[in-house]
């Protein structure tokens, strides 16, 4: 049934902008702080208070168009979208409406079947946020609501997308890229639990081959991928039965409830608001010059695609590593100087990828912490190459490194961990193995070479591992010739 229609989907999601202040006022935008302590005659709308546009705000709206090949409108201006609930104490809310910030972008995708695919953005325009209600739960509080007004007028991002996509993938690999490309830019914290990164998705389905967009159901402020994915996928199974049973979908905004991983309608197209948007009076148009627009332009770091083909050309490795380490703008970073410092790409994606990576993920602890910095690791990547140390005991480097924070060669010195190329040395400890393995030896010359390994395994656990690997094979060989 699913498979007579085409899946339409379209995404407005809001990014919280990192700024210190608020976008109409100096109060803090820290999280978590006591309810209400962040505020002032701004954000509390107290009548005669004026907003005033924080610049910060505006730049990394242009940081964020540019990155998304939008055009920087010269002149946009903020209008008052009014509606009334207890959370906006101005009744109404500053944003943009008829001319955004920024409009016409697009962004790239990996698609599933392969292959890229454009998504368009239509706009971005800045806002405000609203505070936030807390209902009571506590048998003191139940059935009163509580009013925060912290979160009132920090900035937002509103990012608009083109009806462009045609799946719940689709739709997780555009938002997974704008999220990837906001941190990056370091325009939001890319939090979705604390609600930096919020997402509405509007969903249709069409016959195939159907030129006109079916109705669309829109899906408020979810926030995880996979709630998204979840929301959307139910949607649509929801509408398509719907048209299949005879009946109509109707436009209107519904709710996801995680808990139960459905949808239930919120309120219908006539009960929809009339937002009566109109000039804001209190703030001048605002206009962006070419000179800022290129000013900005310059701070904007590398994008993770255009490192991603770096990392391929310039260091040789394969697209699969060059992927997996852009992914995180602070891994990236930390790989890139490794390889500045040591030279060889595939040896230090293998180690950053590997073991550094996988010490992370169990203690969880993010790249920007890690004990082990490019420094130290490069630090132990030297120690093999020179042959001080054999790459099975570099992990017993790395491991202390991890709790000592002290250099390789310290560890190395004071474990007494050098690896010993001294002939002599290899020679004297290979004799004491044969000849307390004169049975193993007889089996060996008669031909059984696979006690060979044993062999070596001897030598390296009577040497605690500190024997070269490469010496121990070519004198064993000649011994045993003999
Ligand atoms: P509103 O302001 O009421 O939310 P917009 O026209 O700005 O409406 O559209 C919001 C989002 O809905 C956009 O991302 C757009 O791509 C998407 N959209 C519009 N029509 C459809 C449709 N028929 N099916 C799916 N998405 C749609
Ligand atoms: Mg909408
Ligand atoms: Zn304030």
């Amino acid at each position: 049934m699913l498979s007579k229609y085409e899946v339409v989907i379209g995404l407005e999601v809001h990014v919280q902008l990192t700024t210190d202040t608020k976008i109409f006022c100096g109060c803090s935008t820290r999280f978590g702080s006591d309810p209400n302590s962040q505020t002032c005659p701004v954000c509390l709308g107290l009548p005669g208070a004026l907003p005033v546009l924080n610049r910060r705000a505006v730049e990394n709206a242009i940081k964020t168009g540019l990155a998304t090949h939008c055009t920087i409108a010269p002149r946009s201006i903020f209008a008052r979208k009014n509606y009334f609930y207890p959370d906006l104490p101005k009744g109404y809310q500053i944003s943009q409406f008829e001319l955004p910030v920024c409009e016409h972008g697009h962004l790239e995708i990996e698609t599933e079947e392969g292959g890229p695919k454009t998504i368009g953005i239509t706009r971005a325009h800045l806002e405000e946020d609203a505070g936030k209600l807390i209902h009571g739960d506590t048998p003191d509080t139940t059935g009163h609501s509580f009013v925060d007004l912290n979160r009132a007028c920090t900035p937002l991002l509103e990012i608009v997308s083109e009806p462009d996509m045609r799946s719940s993938d689709e739709a997780i690999a555009y938002l997974k890229k704008l999220h990837q490309i906001v941190i990056y830019l370091g325009v939001c914290d890319g939090n979705m639990e604390q609600g930096s990164f919020r997402c509405d998705a509007n969903i249709s389905v069409r016959p195939w081959g159907q030129k006109e967009l079916g109705t669309r159901a829109e899906l408020k402020n979810i926030n995880s991928f996979r709630f998204i994915k979840q929301a959307i996928e139910y949607e649509v199974e929801r509408q398509v039965e719907l048209i299949e049973e005879g009946g109509k979908v109707v436009q209107e905004t519904r709710l996801f409830d995680s808990a139960t991983g459905i949808t239930r309608s919120m309120r219908g197209k006539e009960e929809a608001h009339d937002y009566r948007y109109f000039p804001d009076p209190d703030l001048v148009p605002l206009v962006i010059s070419e000179e800022w627009i290129e000013k900005v332009r310059k701070t904007l770091p590398e994008l993770p695609a255009a490192k991603l083909e770096r990392f391929v050309r310039e260091y040789g490795i394969p697209r699969y590593d060059a992927e997996v380490l852009t992914a995180d703008r602070a891994m990236a970073e930390f790989y890139d100087r490794c390889v500045a410092l040591h030279g060889d790409g595939k040896t230090c994606s293998n180690w950053v990828m590997g073991d550094l990576q996988r010490r992370l993920n169990d203690e969880g602890v993010s790249i920007s912490e890690s004990p082990i910095s490019p420094e130290m690791l490069v630090g132990v990547l030297k120690r093999i190459d020179d042959n001080t140390i054999s790459g099975k005991i570099a992990k017993t480097v790395f491991d202390e490194m991890w709790s000592s924070r002290k250099d390789a060669d310290t560890i190395i010195e004071e474990k007494g961990l050098k690896q010993v190329t001294d002939t002599g040395a290899i020679e004297a400890i290979i004799d004491e193995i044969l000849a307390a393995n004169q049975g193993q030896v007889e089996e060996y010359r008669g031909g059984k070479e696979k006690v060979f390994g044993f062999f070596v395994g001897q030598v390296m656990k009577a040497s605690r591992g500190k024997a070269n690997p490469a010496a121990v094979n070519e004198l064993l060989k000649n011994k045993l010739k003999a």
